[in-house]
C-alpha cells in the first residue's frame, strides 16, 4: 500500500487519506483528511482521539455514527463533541442558559 507524510501530523498515512490536488507533485494535498478537518478547532490527533474515545455525545450521552466538534460560538476553545442533535439545540437556543431554564420550567409545568 502507498503510503504519504502529512505534513502536519506528521505521520505516515495511506495515499487514500489525502484528498486530490491535480495542482501539487504527488497530485494529494500535503495535510491528511483529519488534520484538515482538525485544524480551524487547533485540534490535534491525539487530543481528537480522546474527545470522541467513549463515543458518546457530552450531553446527552448518546452514541451517534459521528460526532460533531463542539467549540462554542465565538470560536473559543473546544469543548466537547456532541451528536448533531445537542449541537442543534445547542445553537438554536444560543447557549443562553436563560432560555434553557425557561424551557425546562414551562415543561415541567405543562407536563
Ligand atoms: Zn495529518
Ligand atoms: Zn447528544
Amino acid at each position: 500500500m502507498q503510503t504519504k507524510t502529512c505534513t502536519r501530523c506528521e505521520k505516515s498515512k495511506p495515499r487514500d487519506d489525502f484528498q486530490n490536488l491535480k495542482a501539487s507533485p504527488d497530485g494529494k494535498q500535503p495535510w491528511c483528511r483529519l488534520c484538515h478537518r482538525l485544524s480551524p478547532y487547533g485540534l490535534t490527533e491525539e487530543q481528537y482521539n480522546a474527545l470522541v474515545s467513549d463515543g458518546q455525545c457530552h450531553v446527552c450521552g448518546g452514541t451517534p455514527e459521528e460526532l460533531v466538534i463542539d467549540r462554542g460560538h465565538r470560536k473559543g476553545k473546544v469543548r466537547g463533541v456532541l451528536c448533531h442533535t445537542c449541537s442543534r439545540v445547542l445553537g438554536m437556543v444560543y447557549e443562553n442558559t436563560e432560555i434553557l431554564k425557561a424551557m425546562i420550567e414551562y415543561i415541567n409545568g405543562n407536563a
